[in-house]
């Protein structure tokens, strides 16, 4: 058999070569027109409603191991599906058909889920799609129970497998065991989709968006996930399996050898020093951040905290989360950033409209200052859960210092409040911004007087500057973080930022690209946050070279004219630096 390469996005980081299996759960199975007799239709009704009940338990307990295992957040993705259970149209459509029409729940139910699923699939909206792999799912759960058929459950494989879906819910995905799922690969399904999120706090490889890998893959066939480059290889060569074996070893040694850097300082040897942190989504990553090494958290995303409820989460909650990451990485500092939605990150229920141009809408902090009601009750929650440690407020999507004073005014509002209301809260808590617009990189030497540390958001950065979509695979080419106007607008902002006396850091993915790390140190960068799993590699190249060598390779990157030739004049510089390591 030939060997074949699909690509997908990547979603979670590692390799695994394994043998297929094909797991169901996008075709509902067919159900046969069952009538049943005039007599049997008050029972039938009773053991729907009472299979609705069990599903119901179901649900509750798996929400109950999952909010126990992996975190409260998690479990929150089941109210969801709790909801759809409670949806009285389609509990009372069914009931009315079995009544009327002297037809099996079973048969019935499976037919108004197909309505519900082909209704919902026509409506081009990314949060009621979301909501369709909840019914979907769900729906499936409903009628197996009614069916009497055994779940098929990923938690009772036998032997290690690497799973090909058409998607993955939140429960399937949730019981999965890193020993028996070494990766997994799915038809469809975004970076922020719930499956990769899940993917990542599991730590199991895992590409999705392949769009055929279902149909491309026979179960027992031999595969290789690679969640490092979102690739999918069917049917390797024996060369291919070589190869990321190989690979895959390195990675692990690489990663054995690097954890003795773990408690080190990211300080090269002529005694310069920077931050090392971390990006997280959810609190729950906080254990495997530590483990890794990081100095604190540079970018906690808290919009994952709005999403897929079908409510505005309290402030409470907001509380209670950022008072546990405080009180985990202290005295280490942690910078929330408030909520950044919109863009390619999905919409909650938030009454935000489609609109034509998504990046460049009515998202981030203009929208949190038009509904300043929402806004507060986050600020409310950080300011409160500072008294627990050392917190940093951060604004996304800063175009100008209007929106920065508006954004303080409303702080200071809230911290008046609290005030009068003698609710503890550190009254010094630093205020940044992250640079993610060029009219905010052009002008930072305005913004720096107002600021106490700006974070450069290199994913919108680049994806603005150049005019290229972030998440476009057709012009994935433009996407350079080496194009010279690029280069530019960092070396500015730092720059703008050192003369106003704060320290400048980054957040976006190309601070844990290995080859341009040795430019960013050179141009000043203070601090570098990313994944918690390329700590250890970003650390050990900041050990390895001089701030006078990283100055000079930061003057030599700026004078060339193309963002190919600056990529690489840095992978070469990288292999003179790290002479042993495994570049891409
Ligand atoms: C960025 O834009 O670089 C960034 C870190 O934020 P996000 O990826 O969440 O937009
Ligand atoms: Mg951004």
């Amino acid at each position: 058999m030939k060997q074949r390469i699909l690509k997908g996005i990547p979603a979670a980081p590692g390799i695994s070569v394994g043998k297929a299996f094909l797991f169901d759960t996008h075709e509902i199975t067919q159900i046969i027109k069952r009538p049943i007799l005039e007599e049997a239709v008050i029972g039938e009704v009773k053991r729907f409603k009472e299979t609705l009940n069990k599903t119901r338990n179901e649900i509750l307990k798996i929400k109950d191991k999952i909010s126990k295992e992996i975190g409260a957040e998690h479990g929150e993705i089941f109210n969801a599906h709790l909801l759809v259970l409670e949806d009285s149209m389609l509990i009372d459509e069914v009931i009315t058909r079995v009544k009327k029409e002297h037809l099996s729940a079973e048969y019935v139910f499976q037919e108004v889920l197909k309505k519900y699923i082909k209704a919902f699939t026509r409506i081009d909206d990314e949060y009621l799609k979301e909501r369709m792999s909840d019914i979907n799912d769900v729906g499936r759960r409903i009628l197996k129970n009614l069916i009497g058929a055994k779940h098929d459950s990923l938690s009772e494989l036998k032997v290690p497998v690497i799973v090909i879906a058409y998607d993955l819910s939140p429960s399937d995905t949730a019981s999965m065991h890193k020993d028996k799922v070494t990766a997994f690969a799915t038809d469809i399904g975004g970076r922020t989709s719930h499956t990769a999120i899940m993917a990542k706090s599991l730590e199991i490889p895992a590409v999705v968006g392949l769009e055929e890998i279902t149909s491309s893959v026979k179960n027992g066939d031999t595969v290789i996930v690679d969640g490092n480059n979102g690739l999918v290889i069917i049917h390797p060569a024996q060369e291919t399996i070589r190869d990321y074996e190989h690979q895959k070893k390195g990675f692990e040694e690489r990663e054995r050898s690097l954890f003795g850097l773990r408690d080190l300082p990211a300080e090269t040897p002529d005694g310069h020093k920077v931050e090392i942190v971390a990006n997280i989504e959810m609190p729950e990553e906080v254990p495997s951040i530590i483990y890794h090494g990081a100095q604190g958290i540079g970018l906690y995303r808290t919009e994952y905290f709005y999403m897929n409820r079908a409510d505005l989460p309290t402030e409470e909650e907001h509380y209670e989360a950022y008072k546990s990451v405080a009180q985990k990485m202290a005295p280490h500092s942690v910078i929330i950033r408030t909520l950044d939605l919109g863009g390619d990150k999905f919409l909650s229920h938030l009454e935000v409209p489609h609109e034509m141009n998504p990046f460049l809408g009515w998202r981030a902090i203009r929208f949190c200052l038009a509904r300043p009601d929402i806004f507060k009750v986050q600020l409310r929650a950080i300011l409160k859960a500072s008294a627990h440690g050392n917190l940093k407020v951060m604004y996304p999507m800063i175009s100008g210092l209007e929106e920065l004073r508006q954004a303080n005014a409303i702080l200071k509002e809230v911290k008046e409040e609290l005030k009068s209301k003698n609710t503890p809260f550190d009254d010094n808590i630093q205020v940044g911004v992250m640079i993610e617009i060029p009219s905010a990189a052009i002008i930072s030497d305005l913004l720096a007087k107002e600021v106490d540390f700006f974070s450069i958001g290199t994913n919108d950065l680049i994806q603005y500057s150049i005019a290229v979509d972030r998440v476009n695979e057709k012009i994935a080419y433009l996407y350079e973080p080496t194009h010279p106007g690029v280069l530019r607008l960092i070396k500015r902002i730092i720059e703008n930022g050192h003369n106003a006396g704060i320290w400048v850091g980054i957040c976006g993915e190309m601070a844990g690209e290995p080859e341009l790390v040795p430019i960013l140190l050179g141009l000043g960068m203070n601090e570098f946050s990313m994944s918690s799993a390329l700590i250890p590699e970003i650390k050990r190249i900041i050990r390895s070279l001089s701030m006078a060598q990283a100055k000079e390779i930061a003057e030599r990157a700026l004078s060339f004219s193309t963002g190919r030739e600056v990529e690489e004049f840095a992978m070469a510089k990288l292999k003179e630096i790290l002479p042993e390591a495994e570049l891409k």
